[in-house]
């Protein structure tokens, strides 16, 4: 894969990837990038600047709720900037699970989330995670489809950022299974 920076376009560096074709574009921030998203875009909104980026990118705090998004996310997620601030990632992306008692985070499914997982580990080790591949249930209204999802994590001072770089339709829709889950802390 090729890692290129969001904001300049500058090139990364390649990653090896046993999944993806040495073709395939992942993104990140390149330091003077990240410095001017941490440092210059405190006198402009966040939010301007993440614009410019171009790729969809939601801001996860280290509480691992949403910050912001960008309009891209937006687009891409159906929701309005405001409906993505302070709300869990399952929320956003309405993950099937999230709309269990107790919300994301919480479930058995929870502890193998690889966006979760993905996220955490760029917390945890300032390493980027890059084209991770998710396939979470989507609820839609009374219907779940299995989306299928190419992610990137990538911790930028106190934040990570979540690109993502691919998201489609992986199987037919169907209906909710019935479920005795219980959430465990
Ligand atoms: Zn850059």
């Amino acid at each position: 894969m090729i890692r290129i920076c969001m904001s300049c376009q500058s090139d990364l560096g390649k990653v090896e990837s046993q999944i993806h074709s040495p073709e395939t574009i992942t993104h990140g921030l390149c330091e003077r990038c990240s410095e001017k998203m941490l440092y210059e875009s405190l006198g402009q909104p966040l939010e301007e600047f993440l614009d410019s980026l171009g790729v969809p990118v939601l801001v996860v705090d280290s509480a691992r709720r949403m910050q912001t998004a960008n309009q891209a996310a937006c687009d891409l997620l159906g929701k309005k900037r405001e409906d993505i601030s302070d709300r869990t990632g399952g929320d956003v992306i309405e993950c099937t699970h999230a709309h269990r008692p107790g919300g994301c985070g919480v479930q058995v499914h929870c502890k193998t989330c690889t966006i979760r997982l993905a996220v955490t580990r760029a917390f945890e080790t300032g390493e980027p995670q890059l084209g991770i591949p998710a396939f979470p249930d989507i609820q839609f209204g009374s219907e779940i489809k299995n989306f299928c999802l190419s992610i990137s994590t990538s911790r930028v001072g106190e934040f990570v950022l979540l690109i993502v770089e691919d998201m489609r339709v992986a199987a037919e829709p169907r209906q909710p299974e019935r479920t005795c889950d219980v959430g465990v802390s």
